[in-house]
């Protein structure tokens, strides 16, 4: 019997070329399958290979960024709009995450976003403008609540999202997979994309054992993407998270964290919930170069016994890692290179409800002329510095790690980069004129007619 999902060995013709079976592409895939349009998904290793095989499932509504940020550079109008957007990408996985089209997937409601320092007064503020504005239901919850529910000085305030959930990652991965084969896409893995040629109607990709012809691409594989369009990757910074899962711990557990949702501290350090009704699930460190996950057990273990004092030691069961593509701007690079060839990548530790939101736009932007994802034009493709700039991210994310100093530093840093970016996205536009690509389009004016569906698939984009 053949493989459910074979390395690609034969020459193919389909609608939509999607590389990389990761959170981003497969969302592709399974709504342009259920639209109607014929996929295939070209995977280098296995689907949920990276980051979308060992995500911890919390999914919230918003963007890496924070809102503020996301205010300041586009504006209070066009951040409500994306923040609906996201919104709806976390529906979308509430929609597709039910036991019965994935059998096994636990979701749970409820998360807290807990502040590491004194913060009221900006709490009260973020909820009004989270609930009013940004019609999404929250609550503020009062720092003796917050130790009610935790129990630890470390954290002040909280803000809880009842609609937030979380779900089994891994498993999410692979039902996302089983539904869009059963909507009709072919998903291959062990299948490298080592060259893409995006000129013409029909473009070009080659596997090293078969070639594929599309109307269209969507690049989605994130950090890992290489040859095919160098340029693109480097316009990512990768940072590897590590998370772990402790041994049972029993009863001592249910005496210290009463709340069973996701928790998130706002300097984004740590991210947590109980699984299994007595263990920990823990995300902390990041690291800008790839590492053995195991060599992270015990520093984990120690930020949870630092947390958690009552908890005592912790044993951990397992742990692993992936990396996550951060873009220079924290917004995920989604939207059209040039006709036909797409890129949705960059989605960083929020990366559930938003490759869920890329998924659904590039779909209807390909198939019903839907041109939402315009909204991101202002977040270009910015050069993340290669080795240098890893290194000086790396050393930024362990200032920023408590320090007010460091938000400077990082404001400098964001300042410098800039200056380099300017000289350097002349360089960029050299590449993608050479690579056949150019940068993402801008947003058409405001008042401009919303495009119209196309009379003929072929004949959209630009
Ligand atoms: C420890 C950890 C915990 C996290 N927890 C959460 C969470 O709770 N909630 C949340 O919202 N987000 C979370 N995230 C972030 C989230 O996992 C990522 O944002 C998301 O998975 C990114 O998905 P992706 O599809 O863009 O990338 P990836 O998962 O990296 O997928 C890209 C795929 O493309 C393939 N590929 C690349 N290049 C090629 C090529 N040339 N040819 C063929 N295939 C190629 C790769 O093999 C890979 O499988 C977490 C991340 C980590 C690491």
């Amino acid at each position: 019997m053949l493989p459910e999902r074979p390395r690609l060995s034969f020459d193919l013709d389909v609608d939509i070329a999607v590389v990389g079976a990761g959170l981003a592409g497969l969302t592709v895939a399974l709504e342009a399958a259920r639209m109607g349009a014929s996929v295939a998904v070209l995977e280098g290793r296995h689907v949920g290979w990276n980051a979308s095989g060992h995500q911890l499932g919390t999914v919230m509504p918003g963007f890496g960024l924070p809102l503020g940020d996301l205010i300041a550079r586009v504006g209070f109008e066009d951040s409500r709009e994306l923040w609906a957007l996201s919104r709806e990408g976390a529906e979308f996985v509430r929609a597709n995450a039910t036991e019965e089209l994935i059998p096994g997937i636990a979701m749970s409601e409820g998360a807290l976003e807990v502040s590491n320092v004194e913060a009221g007064d900006q709490l009260i503020a973020r909820l009004q403008m989270l609930g009013e504005d940004f019609e999404t239901e929250v609550e503020g919850w009062q720092v003796d609540r917050v130790r009610a529910e935790l129990s630890t000085d470390h954290y002040f305030h909280g803000v809880y999202y009842p609609k937030a959930f979380q779900i089994d990652g891994r498993k999410y991965v692979h039902g996302l997979a089983a539904l869009a084969r059963r909507a009709g896409a072919r998903i291959f893995e062990d299948t490298p994309v080592v060259s893409i040629d995006p000129s013409g109607i029909r473009k070009r990709i080659v596997t090293p054992s078969a070639r594929l012809r599309a109307s269209h691409i969507v690049l989605a594989g994130n950090i890992h993407l290489g040859a095919p369009l160098r340029r693109l990757s480097e316009t990512l910074l990768p940072v590897w998270r590590y998370a772990a899962v402790t041994a049972p711990l029993g009863e001592r557990l249910a005496e210290t964290l009463a709340f069973r949702g996701s928790v998130t501290d706002s300097d984004g350090i740590d991210h947590f919930r109980v699984v299994q009704g007595d263990r920990l699930l823990w995300a902390s460190p990041e690291t800008t170069w790839p590492a053995r996950p195991e060599r992270f057990a015990p520093a984990i273990a120690r930020r949870i016994e630092t947390i958690f004092p009552r908890l005592g030691r912790v044993q951990i069961s397992e742990a692993w890692g992936g990396a996550i593509g951060q873009t220079v701007h924290g917004m995920p690079q989604i939207g059209q290179l040039r006709k036909g060839l797409w890129v949705a990548s960059g989605f960083g530790r929020q990366g559930l409800n938003t490759t869920a939101m890329a998924g659904q736009l590039i779909a209807r932007s390909i198939l019903w002329g839907d041109e939402r994802w315009r909204l991101f034009s202002p977040f270009e493709l910015v050069w993340a510095g290669g080795t240098t700039g890893r290194v000086a991210g790396y050393a930024i994310g362990m200032w920023a790690r408590g320090s007010a100093a460091a938000a400077g530093a990082l404001a400098r840093y964001r300042e410098r980069v800039r200056a380099k970016e300017r000289i350097r996205e002349v360089r960029l536009a050299e590449a993608n004129r050479q690579a056949g690509t150019r940068g993402p389009q801008r947003r058409p004016p405001p008042g401009s007619p919303r495009p119209q569906p196309p009379a003929n698939r072929e004949s959209e984009g630009g």
